[in-house]
């Protein structure tokens, strides 16, 4: 039964790196019908907050990726916030230090700095060992000048391997790795033993996270040895470490760019079938030349051996693209409902909900969904291709770049359209006919190229260079208002 687990650190809004981690462990538990634990990892109460811990669990709320065990779910392992384990990892450390897995250590980063200094090594060694062999005397010494120890772990003098689910074998060689601390000397426990002590409790088997984390790994396969050792841990867990998410310029991309924030990219209007979509290819392929699937066919076919070690690049227009596929894909009813929350905030709905909105809004929203179904890439973009057609005014100013539109001579051909239209009848106001109509009076005989003659009805009837099919928005939008519209740009 594969076991695999979510554990972020909840500091900060939710990032892409972080829904790739979580949805590949998702897939991973899916695929296998195994178990997909989520546990919080809020040791560090100076960066960690309430606000994230929500916002991380409304980002898998929103995009589907359920959890078997973990917090609010509750399980076997709990409590699954580490802020609420803190007994647990004391008793560990007790018994690591007790065995001898794990030492006192007094050393301050000052005095380590110096001896390095003194020893001509470089700067970045890191921690020299200096306490592992002090005696009783030396400590008590220490404990009287009121110094408190940190806990280190005992690296033993030997190469660290492991065979990475993605990368194959790695070696660590022998003395790269210090000792490091798992204690601080305030009795705080650190990652470097919650991680893997709650992996070990939680009997995780897969562990499948970023390649920022590859540097913990040799640390915590000997701490997993030790902790077998004293019956904590059952079996060593696989590790897998997913390549790193490149953003703009081929950087890492990193929480604070605006394209890693999960939630900007829902305010935008990705959909979370297609937002997931990207992302699983953030590493990993369906198969040659396929792009687009579902969750479903992502479970169905995920093998977290087949995820790429090398890094992988965020696309917005890809990403945007793809979202564009999924968006055709809904259902229309489902597309209105989703649209709806967009074209509230953007005040041109009465309601944030298909229920609630009036008759006439839901009349031109329902005509209008195909003709913006097909045409939008985003959400975000809905707003702009309706709003003219739910707005009742007689007149919509030309935006900024609907002018080059104008170009010509707007008036002339303004005129031809109204006279052409006038006399069209209520009741044969539709698509086919006032495009017969308009052909005919600008096309055929007045003999105006096409974007000259519709360009400024376009405009007139949008206020914008972009927007649904013409005719039919005017179908939609119908006579009375379609005439003022047009009499009033050219006044
Ligand atoms: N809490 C760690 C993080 O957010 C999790 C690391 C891991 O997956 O082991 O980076």
């Amino acid at each position: 039964n594969v076991r695999v687990r979510f554990c972020p650190s909840p500091t900060g809004i939710p990032h892409v790196g972080m829904v790739r981690t979580a949805l590949f462990n998702w897939a991973e538990a899916r695929h296998t019908g195994g178990t997909f634990v989520f546990r919080i990892e809020d040791t560090d109460a100076q960066r960690d907050s309430e606000e994230s811990f929500n916002q991380i669990i409304e980002a898998l709320d929103w995009l589907g990726l359920d959890w078997d065990e973990g917090v609010r779910v509750g399980g076997p392992d709990g409590p699954y916030r580490q802020s609420e384990r803190g007994g647990i990892y004391q008793d560990v450390a007790n018994k690591l230090l007790e065995a001898g897995y794990a030492y006192e250590s007094f050393s301050t980063p000052e005095e380590i700095e110096a001896r390095n200094v003194a020893a001509g090594r470089p700067k970045e060694f890191g921690y020299d060992g200096y306490d592992r062999n002090l005696t009783e005397e030396q400590k008590a010494a220490f404990r009287a000048a009121g110094r408190k120890p940190a806990l280190r772990i005992r690296m033993p003098d030997e190469d660290v391997s492991f065979n990475d689910l993605i990368r194959g074998e790695i070696t660590f060689k022998a003395g790269s790795v210090p000792d490091y601390v798992i204690v601080r000397p305030n009795g705080d426990p650190l990652y470097t033993l919650t991680n893997p002590v709650d992996d070990a409790l939680m009997r995780i088997n897969v562990v499948l996270r970023g390649e920022d984390l590859l540097s913990s790994t040799p640390r915590q396969i000997v701490l997993y040895r030790y902790l077998m050792d004293l019956g904590v841990a059952q079996e060593m867990p696989l590790f897998g470490h997913m390549p790193y998410v490149m953003g703009q310029g081929n950087k890492k991309l990193s929480k604070r760019d605006p394209e890693s924030n999960l939630f900007l990219h829902r305010e935008h209007g990705f959909i979370k079938e297609g937002l997931l979509n990207y992302l699983a290819l953030l590493g990993w392929s369906i198969g040659p030349d396929r792009d687009i699937f579902s969750m479903d066919e992502m479970v169905k076919a995920f093998d977290v051996r087949d995820v790429k070690a090398n890094p992988a690049r965020f696309d917005i227009d890809k990403a945007t693209a793809i979202n564009a596929e999924h968006i055709r894909m809904l259902e229309e009813q489902d597309f209105l409902n989703r649209s709806i929350p967009y074209l509230f905030n953007e005040g041109l709905v009465s309601a944030a909900e298909w229920d609630s909105l009036a008759d006439h809004e839901r009349g031109v929203l329902t005509a209008a969904a195909p003709l913006v179904q097909s045409r939008v890439r985003l959400l975000g973009e809905v707003g702009g291709m309706v709003g003219s057609l739910l707005s009742d005014a007689d007149y919509l100013p030309p935006a900024d770049d609907a002018r080059k539109q104008l170009k010509g001579n707007p008036g002339e051909v303004l005129d031809l359209a109204v006279a052409a239209l006038k006399d069209v009848p209520e009741d044969q106001w539709l698509t086919d006919t006032l495009h017969e109509t308009l052909n005919k009076a600008l096309i055929e005989d007045a003999g105006l190229k096409p974007r000259a003659a519709f360009g400024p009805i376009r405009v007139a009837m949008s206020g914008r260079r972009v927007s649904p099919p013409l005719f039919e928005s005017m179908e939609i939008v119908g006579k009375d208002i379609s005439m003022k519209r047009l009499e009033n740009l050219r006044a």
